[in-house]
């Protein structure tokens, strides 16, 4: 592998902590307002595992509980007793290894001359960190390392008086993504940023006395499992106020090109959601249809990588007529926490996950289908443990276009230098994963499967070009991006 170019400085360090996948809930009107929120958490797992909160209102005051670990694990029925209330909004988050702290877990609270105020963050503010210079030279000071205190600080220092026009205030300030979720004592406010980079979905439960109560994730999958209907998307640039009043909707500011994040399409989101207002199981299943058409292979089966991988396999097996197999096994009970045996033992870790089916692969073509290819490790020990049980040709494709840059909007992502594909041709990328073929979709197709004719969505990762001004310390990169 090259080094990376002369770039590689700039896509380095002060952000990498801050890079956080998470997800967000609200409801507003329910008396079971936390055994919901817990309910859509629970939806929402995959989206970060690392820490989840969950903060009520009952009116008057407002209530949280905030650790680390798991939704099912941390949400027991005593914890939920302590969240009374029909407001709440939750968190489920996910961060690298440096920034692993109860202090950044969410919603993060404060009471200020606003009243008290709850919020939960999915994306990154990109210029968090000048912001928060500012803030500390003027006196604010930090509990967290979490770009989102930066939003508490705007709203308290804001002159407004109302904490709508606060918000308004702070959201003008922030600039990258962000689909936020507020709680007050009696209002849920959220807000979506202006160019959409991050879902935010709304919804509405009817209640058995006929009132309705309404609710927003970052997933409708979410919304399926406690009988909510998806009504639509709170806009790019929208603010949407749910209190005693009624439910109001506003541009806190005008619309920007949209850049809905392509990635959520790919990997991140589930299946079963509609995201960005597309069914994630079509477009997905698309890429692996159009993959099959932009990579054919003559082969004996389609295999998918558990979970990632497989709608865009039965997408790549339909088009191609090639039978699909599940021949890699997941275990999906693979806690945290495990015994390695002192004996080495090769590809360990990607065992503990996958066992390969030998029976199905022994003496066989195949056609190997993943999401996507990082820094390329795992797929080398995919590729490996695929042809040690027998398979005797590996075709890998892979259902976007090779990842080249690192996201500043919320999805975690290394630095450029550990990205495979950022440092690598097609064919060392090849050779390294030790496959017999490799096949990426192209961006044309992957537009093609989301139909973004319009240029609705986000690609930075597959184009380090970036829709936005994304500031790392002193170092800005353009809009176009720097390489
Ligand atoms: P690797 O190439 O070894 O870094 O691993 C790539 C695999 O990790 C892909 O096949 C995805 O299934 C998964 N993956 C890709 N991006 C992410 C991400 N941002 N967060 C978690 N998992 C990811």
């Amino acid at each position: 592998m090259n080094q990376a170019d002369s770039c590689e400085s700039v896509h380095e360090d002060p952000f990498d902590k801050l890079h956080e996948e998470c997800g967000v809930f609200a409801i507003f009107g329910h008396p079971e307002a936390a055994n919901l929120a817990y309910l859509g958490l629970h939806a929402l797992q995959h989206r970060g595992q690392e820490s989840a909160g969950i903060a009520t209102s009952d009116g008057r005051l407002i209530h949280h509980v905030r650790r680390m670990g798991h939704v099912a694990d941390i949400f027991t029925p005593n914890v939920l007793n302590e969240l009374p209330g029909e407001l709440a909004i939750g968190h489920t988050r996910y961060s690298t290894a440096g920034d692993t702290s109860i202090r950044n877990a969410q919603p993060l609270s404060v009471a200020c001359n606003k009243g008290s105020v709850a919020v939960a963050h999915n994306g990154n503010l990109t210029n968090a960190i000048e912001l928060r210079r500012d803030l500390e030279d003027d006196g604010s000071i930090f509990q967290s390392t979490s770009d989102t205190e930066v939003i508490l600080h705007l709203v308290a220092r804001s002159r407004e008086r109302t904490l709508a026009g606060a918000l308004r205030d702070a959201l003008l300030q922030i600039e990258g993504a962000f689909s936020l979720v507020f709680l007050a004592e009696d209002r849920v406010i959220v807000a979506r940023d202006p160019y959409g980079f991050r879902p935010l979905a709304m919804g509405r439960l009817e209640l058995p006395d006929g009132s309705v109560a309404t609710v927003f994730a970052s997933e409708t999958c979410a919304f399926d499992l406690i009988n909510a209907t998806y009504i639509g998307d709170v806009e790019p640039g929208e603010m949407v106020i749910v209190g005693p009043e009624g439910t109001t909707r506003e541009y806190y500011t005008p619309p920007a090109s949209p850049s809905h994040c392509a990635f959520e399409h790919v990997y991140f989101s589930r299946p079963d959601s509609v995201v960005f207002g597309k069914p994630v199981a079509q477009t997905r299943e698309q890429m692996g249809r159009l993959l099959a058409r932009e990579h054919p292979v003559e082969a004996d089966i389609v295999v998918p990588v558990p979970d990632s991988g497989v709608t865009a396999a039965l997408g790549y097996a339909a088009e191609s007529g090639i039978p699909y197999r599940q021949a890699l096994i997941r275990n999906h009970y693979v806690g945290r926490t495990f015994i390695e045996p002192s004996q080495a033992i090769r590809d360990f870790g990607v065992k503990l996950k996958l066992n390969p089916v030998r029976h199905l692969l022994e003496g066989k073509r195949v056609v190997l289908v993943d999401d996507s290819i990082v820094r390329g490790t795992t797929s080398r020990k995919i590729v490996r443990m695929v042809r040690s049980a027998g398979a005797r040709e590996v075709h890998l494709r892979i259902s976007c276009p090779p990842t080249i840059s690192p996201c500043y909007y919320g999805v975690d992502t290394p630095s450029e230098r550990d990205l495979i594909a950022a440092n690598s041709t097609l064919e060392e990328i090849r050779n390294y994963v030790e496959a017999d073929s490799i096949g990426y979709l192209s961006l044309d197709q992957l537009q093609k499967a989301l139909q973004d004719q319009k240029g609705e969505f986000c690609y930075s990762c597959y184009t380090g070009k970036y829709p936005t001004l994304v500031q790392i310390g002193e170092v800005v990169l353009a809009k176009t991006g720097c390489c």
